[in-house]
């Protein structure tokens, strides 16, 4: 059985998490993690960057420096994770659900405006499957109406609107080193804070409410409790796994890209067929090959090409129920419509998308879609 998701190793990280143990410093923010650090800031132009052990720690960092009081509102997708918009409702926050644009599950950021009230505080845009939501749009309305934008590039390592990293335009930023992102570490994560204001306080969050890496750097001569925060930083054991796949980040993108190419050649005639639809990425975007799905025309349709594919040994597999519809969060939606994410979570399915997939593996996932649409389907 092919799973849709196969961490990838690449050779190193037992290495370095070994390294890391018998260094005498195992615990968070040594060598590893600033390594990790440096170079997202260098490469990326990133300001700030702290790992996380997780993305979802990010989003919560992030709603902790937006200030998020119980009633205030934050402008979320709901075809997402739900971390989105989890991390701001600890907060105390209202979340108000977007839809998603006709031709991509990134939220519709015409409709954005029309959802400000005096209570909005924050924009979470959520760069689905590593493709940019529509940022110029996006940041003029925050500016326009004083909100803050996060980032919630969880899926978007090393991909780009119009030339600038994802990860570096919103205030405030979070990825993922989840097992199912490009790179990993297990769990893992990393907030980037980009404007100047957070930076000092993002430190101190990360280091549970304490000015300890201040006084690490010998800024302070003693430190102490100083503002909210948690734990937030992963060992030095984790740091080196993730320093081991940033080390082969080009070569696991470029063969992500080439899986990712494959799919959309072979699909792109039955895509023209009207059988299903393909992907699509904006002019203003690139494409980090975080995933492959197709879009089917019905909810049935998607049930039955999974099980087609399950019988050819292939796991694929949909996401993300709309958050608005959600057992948690339905009570407190405030009713509005968003059937583009509803169609998404309907119908939407990922195909298998790892470093050792193999172009065979393509082949014969199309030749099981082609005769489900052939035969069966129609
Ligand atoms: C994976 C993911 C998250 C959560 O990441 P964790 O590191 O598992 O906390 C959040 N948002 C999106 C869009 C994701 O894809």
């Amino acid at each position: 059985m092919i799973h849709f998701n196969k961490p990838y190793l690449t050779g190193k990280e037992a290495h370095y998490m070994y390294q890391a143990v018998y260094s005498g410093k195992i615990s968070g923010n040594g060598i590893f993690t600033q390594k990790c650090q440096n170079y997202f800031q260098e490469r990326y132009g990133f300001k700030k960057c702290l790992l996380t052990t997780s993305c979802t720690d990010a989003l919560e960092m992030c709603a902790i420096l937006c200030n998020i009081q119980p009633g205030d509102e934050v402008i979320v997708p709901s075809y997402t994770f739900v971390s989105s918009a989890l991390a701001f409702v600890r907060q105390g926050a209202k979340i108000i659900f977007v839809d998603s644009m006709k031709q991509h599950p990134c939220m519709d950021a015409d409709i954005v405006e029309s959802l400000i009230t005096p209570r909005t505080k924050v924009i979470v845009a959520v760069h689905y499957a590593g493709v940019a939501c529509d940022m110029d749009k996006i940041t003029d309305i925050a500016n326009r109406h004083h909100l803050l934008v996060v980032e919630d590039a969880a899926q978007a390592v090393d991909s780009f609107y119009k030339g600038r990293a994802l990860g570096s335009i919103g205030h405030l930023a979070a990825f993922s080193f989840h097992e199912t992102k490009n790179i990993i570490s297990g769990e893992g994560g990393m907030l980037v804070v980009n404007d100047d204001r957070f930076v000092k306080r993002a430190e101190i969050i990360w280091e549970k409410g304490t000015n300890r890496a201040e006084f690490f750097r010998g800024e302070v001569n003693k430190y102490g409790w100083v503002d909210t925060g948690s734990s937030f930083l992963p060992t030095e054991i984790v740091s080196g796994f993730l320093w081991a796949q940033i080390e082969n980040l080009d070569a696991i993108q470029e063969r992500r890209k080439q899986l990712w190419n494959t799919y959309y050649e072979t699909l792109k005639p039955y895509a023209d067929k009207g059988w299903f639809k393909i992907p699509t990425v904006p002019d203003y975007a690139t494409n980090n090959a975080h995933m492959f799905y197709l879009v089917c025309n019905t909810f049935e349709e998607r049930t039955n090409l999974i099980a087609a594919l399950r019988d050819g040994g292939f796991l694929a597999v949909f996401h993300y129920l709309s958050l608005h519809k959600s057992p948690y969060y339905q009570d407190k939606h405030d009713g509005r419509m968003l059937p583009v994410s509803d169609l998404y979570s309907d119908c939407l399915i990922r195909l298998p998308m790892f470093y050792e997939l193999t172009f065979d593996n393509i082949s014969d996932i199309a030749a099981i879609i082609k005769k489900y649409y052939e035969y069966d389907g129609h």
